[in-house]
């Protein structure tokens, strides 16, 4: 008899989006003239710059010749894209890393939510809250988080992030964690973190004996020079860290597929005997066995943003969907509300006014000025309260967004 994988039945059935969509149509069954304006999923909407056109016109040129076709390229990624990435990505912030601690991949969800396959299933993991669903699911399915109970699992620790806190989460107290999720510049809330306080979080994790994973999907938005693009700025991280990175949000590859992980040789986790395993090979054991590599042309596309042009080219779409963050920000703060992030992130985190929840203030907003937001609850329990919006539309469609809701918020 074929037997389930019951963890997978723990899951929380409804997925967020789905949800959203659900209510989205419900709205436009009922108002089919009205032109609903989503500036909730957290989709890119810019096309993808020549260079990476170009580079990729050329590899698939390539790819027609009996000369230049590729089939199985190696597990862990073209070095010629690897070595891009440390000369680009990583030596610019002093941080030295070698080839081999770089793993090409088909984008950051995937070993976000792989990597915790490589760990006990009894490690106690720890999550800022709110938070990238991804992170908590993956370890549902492997039956890491207990039980499901208003609105929390068991054996997570939520760490709050809110405005109380300054959206500065506390190292946990009491029994300690195994293995710490951090996502900075942070979906949903679009705030980061201080080289200060990333430091509370490696020490925490050296002290513990902890691992971090940290999500940098965000780190091309930062433009205070004072912010860390990659937890290994941080002396003693590349003893416990690991860090995700992603083309899709820095250059607009959601649908093209390539980011890499940083899996640093000195990180290494424990047998119940004490001995020492390090992670590097532990991954590269679990993509040659199911992962046979990112397409090479994705990769020479990857490659392309790193050329002058390309840099050039990347930056000025970043710049354009910050213009949406600013601007978003302005007009919603002079409408009375209470935001925050949209400074080193593209999106921005809005508490919802006299104490409505995130789902009343979702709906109040789709019929009130047909502008779809993300309800905060569904990033996790701290989220409740909030909205995000995010910064990813067209400045016209931004901008005519803004009018509706600051006109809505005027009449309220
Ligand atoms: C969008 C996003 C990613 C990137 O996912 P890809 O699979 O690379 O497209 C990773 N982490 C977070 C928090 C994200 O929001």
């Amino acid at each position: 008899m074929a037997l389930v994988n019951i963890h997978f039945l723990n899951l929380q059935a409804n997925y967020l989006f789905a949800d959203i969509a659900k209510k989205v149509n419900a709205f436009r069954v009922m108002h089919p003239k009205a032109d609903v304006i989503s500036l909730g999923i957290g989709d890119v909407t810019q096309p993808l710059c020549p260079a990476v056109v170009e580079a990729m016109h050329k590899a698939v040129d390539e790819m027609a010749t009996a000369d230049g076709f590729r089939g199985y390229g190696p597990e862990q990624g073209y070095d010629f894209l690897r070595e891009a990435i440390l000369k680009n990505d990583f030596a610019p912030r002093g941080v030295r890393l070698s080839l081999d601690e770089v793993f090409i991949n088909d984008g950051a969800k995937s070993d976000t939510g792989n990597f915790q396959e490589l760990l006990h299933w009894d490690n106690f993991i720890g999550v800022t809250d709110p938070i990238y669903p991804v992170y908590i699911d993956s370890n549902v399915m492997i039956g890491r988080c207990g039980t499901y109970r208003d609105g929390r699992w068991t054996n997570v620790r939520y760490m709050p992030t809110t405005a109380e806190n300054g959206f500065v989460p506390e190292l946990p107290k009491g029994r300690p964690v195994d293995v710490i999720y951090l996502c900075f510049p942070n979906n949903p809330t679009g705030t980061v973190i201080t080289k200060q306080e990333l430091r509370k979080w490696v020490n925490y994790a050296l002290k513990n004996d902890a691992l971090i994973l940290f999500d940098a999907a965000y780190q091309a938005y930062i433009r205070d020079p004072e912010i860390p693009h990659s937890i290994y700025e941080i002396r003693g991280a590349r003893k416990c860290a690991v860090e995700f990175r992603s083309f899709s949000k820095t250059a607009g590859f959601t649908g093209v597929r390539c980011g890499y992980t940083i899996v640093p040789k000195e990180v290494s986790v424990a047998t119940f005997e004490g001995e020492r395993i390090p992670l590097n090979q532990l991954w590269l054991r679990r993509q040659c066995t199911k992962f046979n590599g990112t397409s090479y042309i994705s990769q020479r596309a990857a490659e392309a943003i790193y050329s002058p042009e390309g840099k050039q080219q990347v930056q000025a779409t970043i710049d354009y969907y910050m213009e949406n963050a600013a601007r978003m920000l302005t007009v919603l703060k002079a409408s009375g509300f209470e935001v925050y992030g949209g400074e080193n992130a593209p999106y921005v985190w809005m508490r919802t006014p006299d104490g409505t929840t995130s789902w009343q203030f979702f709906e109040a907003l789709l019929y009130g000025a047909n502008v779809v937001c993300t309800p905060g609850v569904g990033f996790g329990p701290s989220g409740e309260g909030y909205v995000r919006f995010t910064a990813f539309g067209s400045h016209e469609q931004t901008e005519e967004a803004l009018n509706r809701i600051a006109q809505w918020a005027g009449k309220k």
